[in-house]
């Protein structure tokens, strides 16, 4: 009976490691009590995956901060600025390198593929020395074989480590990562032979890139790295494992014939070609390792229909070479189910997050064996049935609206520059217009009233007159600075952190279902708890307009309707796994429509609905992402396909790289579109530089509100101008790279008092 779990979440089912963390971080406890709580985290995940009679239970993907960043410690690929001076790599140089420190910034933190995990990016240049600096992977062996739990040690595969590094700087354009292949080779090596020594009989190497867009030089550097590693390998069980999409034929050609390597996980939910590639070819006597329990969403798995799948691959692979596993790691998935107090018994009986999903893995293994649970099957049957079933799922109207949209283009009826022209008539904007992203300060004095409101300490007339006048003083102030088109701060929203502003929408609509602990690390101590959506989504009632209608009864000038966009919501939700992901995104976008409807019928003429989160959703492939920006695009108009030509739509984005989707992007038909763009200027204004023609509004941020610091107004005018050179001057708008929320007043105030006096000192020069 074969079972396997590709990697487990740590932060723990009650985010223990966050908290030891930051208690750590802020000097609050000791080294020792932050070993004590991660020691503790480790035994409890063995002890429950031995318990639920998992065979191959990973040790090593445990991880204080991410597990790229500890591939990084053990090949001591410490960037010079740190300044280690050799040895094990202990807390100080660790933590530096993710959250920089008093005198030197951290390296850079990017999206673990197309999930929302961050890892840290190695740096690697020609001088790199690389040496074996941190033993943890073999620490964590031999801790668990103390414990009585015999475990395949995980490791980051050699090539994939290189392919997710970036060339120090200086050597951008010239350096061929692949190089240093020769060089980390020795120090694997070196851990494979510590962890023999040690009495593993299995090793993982986790080599995700092989699923990615690759060339033949890429694929050969596999074959060369295995072959390199396979006298050392000799004597152990070696599981290559891929996620997160299928592997092209190439692909798998060249993993099935990687040297020494006796085993291939495989995901088999995203990979949905894999199959037919393990029927047509699969060497014989090597393992298959099938991860048919998904490692990224939150459903209980179809038993019956896993169950299936692996009768067929065990026709294939033979019985005892087919091993049951997860798709991936279950990091990307919550915790465990048990503490879900709010969840009624319906929605839970539908959901297994990762405690759950380690049983169904055990009972799909078992069920192979010839030891079906009887119970468990008909009960996960019945489960699956009323899910399907449940009229909590399915709303037949929602669902005909959303298929009518399927196929269709849906524009505004007028060209956008005959729409600004309208708007510029109603509106009456100066040129340079200046406005700000929506969210202002969190001031204590909020988060106390937030904070007893929804311990119904406080009325809810005490609570919408408290919020008003936030509203008001955010009014006040913006008209103290002589802002043009004004936001009223998004005080209502649970804005303490950035998932919020998807949870605000969503508890108004119908279809999503909410957890008190279904955390998910993003990076480093940080996790989100998204939003699950599991019906057919409506609005039944207006959801901001109460509160946007309020504001612009308070101001003469333009006040700013504030919407998350279908597409954000999507991509920070964990979403149905029963239908394709873009019907979910068009009922969203049914629901937003609605809601940008009722704003103009209230008399808000300028709405923006943020689709901060679109680029993330790209898929991993470069073949997909025509159709992904299609329907994610073709989403986002139909929200406002339906307002008057003197109803201007704002969108904003979070990010400025988006060179490579700047057609989407104009496809999106907005009036007026907002971008992150002052860490990265070059970048973004290169776009336009080469020729791209963009007739529509524009904001490029002119300041970062990552940082406290407070820009001048030279400095300001200074990036306008900039900007100036490539955007025509009727189209450039004036404003911060994103919302507020996370900044002081003190710094607010005068940040945009420069931002605003940078705007008229050009305007008088124009
Ligand atoms: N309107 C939101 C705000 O200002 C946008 C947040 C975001 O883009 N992440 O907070
Ligand atoms: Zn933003």
């Amino acid at each position: 009976m074969a079972s396997h779990i590709v990697g487990y979440p740590r932060m723990g089912p009650k985010r223990e490691l966050k908290f030891a963390l930051e208690s750590f971080w802020d000097k609050k406890s000791s080294a020792e009590d932050l070993k004590k709580v991660a020691a503790d985290l480790r035994s409890s995940i063995w002890k429950q995956m031995s318990g639920a009679g998992i065979k191959y239970i990973p040790s090593n993907t445990f991880s204080y901060y991410d597990q790229v960043l500890d591939t990084t410690s053990m090949l001591g690929a410490v960037p010079p600025r740190y300044n280690w001076t050799g040895g094990e790599i202990g807390y100080d140089t660790y933590f530096s390198m993710a959250r920089g420190n008093a005198s030197v910034p951290a390296m850079e933190m990017t999206k673990w593929f197309d999930t929302n995990y961050h890892f840290i990016v190695p740096e690697l240049g020609p001088d790199v020395k690389f040496s074996y600096a941190s033993h943890k992977a073999v620490d964590e062996f031999k801790e668990a074989k103390a414990l009585g739990f015999d475990t395949v040690p995980v490791l980051i595969g050699p090539v994939s480590y290189l392919l997710l590094s970036k060339p120090a700087k200086g050597v951008e354009k010239t350096f061929s990562l692949l190089s240093l292949l020769p060089k980390i080779i020795p120090i694997y090596k070196e851990v494979i032979s510590e962890l023999k020594a040690a009495g593993a009989s299995w090793i993982q190497f986790d080599e995700p890139t092989l699923v990615l867009d690759l060339d033949s030089q890429q694929l050969q550097a596999f074959t060369a790295a295995y072959a390199d590693l396979e006298s050392t390998l000799s004597g152990l069980n070696v599981l290559i494992e891929t996620y997160f999409a299928d592997l092209t034929p190439e692909a798998y050609k060249t993993l099935i014939g990687l040297k020494g390597v006796t085993a291939y996980g495989l995901d088999l939910v995203r990979g949905t070609q894999t199959t037919d590639l393990v029927k047509k070819d699969f060497p014989k006597g090597k393992y298959l390792f099938a991860g048919v329990v998904d490692g990224r969403n939150i459903w209980a798995n179809d038993l019956a229909s896993s169950l299936s799948t692996l009768q067929a691959l065990e026709a294939v692979v033979g019985k005892d070479k087919l091993v049951v596993s997860t798709s991936c790691s279950l990091l990307h998935t919550a915790v465990d189910l048990v503490n879900e107090t709010k969840l009624d018994d319906e929605i839970k009986s539908w959901l297994a997050f990762a405690a759950q999903k380690v049983v169904e893995v055990n009972a799909l293994a078992k069920a192979l064996a010839g030891q079906k649970d009887e119970a468990f099957f008909s009960s996960n049957a019945a489960a699956q049935a009323s899910r399907k079933s449940s009229p909590r799922v399915t709303n037949a109207a929602v669902q005909k609206a959303a298929d009518a949209l399927k196929g269709s283009d849906h524009r505004r009826a007028t060209n956008v520059s005959a729409r600004l022209d309208a708007q510029q008539k109603k509106l009456n904007l100066p040129i340079l217009p200046t406005t700000t992203i929506g969210s202002f300060p969190q001031t204590v004095e909020l988060r106390r009233v937030r904070r007893e409101f929804q311990a119904n300490k406080i009325s809810e007339d005490d609570y919408v007159k408290a919020i008003k006048e936030e509203i008001k003083k955010v009014v006040n102030l913006q008209e103290e600075l002589d802002i043009d088109v004004l936001v009223h701060g998004e005080p209502e929203a649970s804005i303490l952190q950035r998932n919020d502003m998807v949870e605000y929408f969503g508890e108004q609509l119908s279809g999503f279902a909410f957890t008190v602990n279904g955390w998910v690390q993003s990076y480093g101590s940080r996790c989100v708890k998204p939003p699950i959506i599991y019906g057919d989504v409506s609005r039944p009632k207006a959801m901001t307009v109460f509160w946007s209608s309020t504001a612009q009864s308070m101001t003469k000038r333009p006040m700013k309707g504030m919407l998350t966009g279908p597409v954000t919501i999507l991509n920070w939700s964990f979403v149905r796994n029963d239908q394709p992901r873009f019907e979910t995104c068009y009922q969203i976008a049914l629901a937003i429509k609605d809601e940008v409807e009722d704003l103009e019928k209230a008399g808000i003429n300028v709405i923006q609905i943020d689709e901060a989160a679109l680029r993330e959703g790209l898929p991993l492939r470069k073949s997909e992402h025509a159709f992904y920006l299609k329907w994610a695009v073709h989403s986002f108009r139909i929200t406002n396909c339906g307002v008057k030509d003197t109803t201007q739509i704002h969108t904003h984005m979070c990010y400025s790289n988006f060179n490579d989707i700047i057609h989407s992007i104009i496809d999106m038909d907005a009036d007026v579109i907002t971008i992150e763009n002052s860490r990265s200027d070059e970048k973004l204004l290169s776009v336009f530089r080469e020729g791209v023609k963009y007739g529509a509004g524009i904001g490029p941020g002119v300041y970062d509100i990552h940082s406290p610091r407070i820009p001048s107004t030279e400095e300001i005018a200074d990036r306008i101008n900039k900007m100036l050179a490539v955007l025509e001057t009727n189209i450039l708008w004036v404003n911060p790279d994103c919302g507020l929320k996370t900044r002081k007043y003190e710094e607010v105030k005068p940040a945009l008092n420069n931002m605003v006096a940078a705007a008229k000192q050009l305007r008088t020069k124009l």
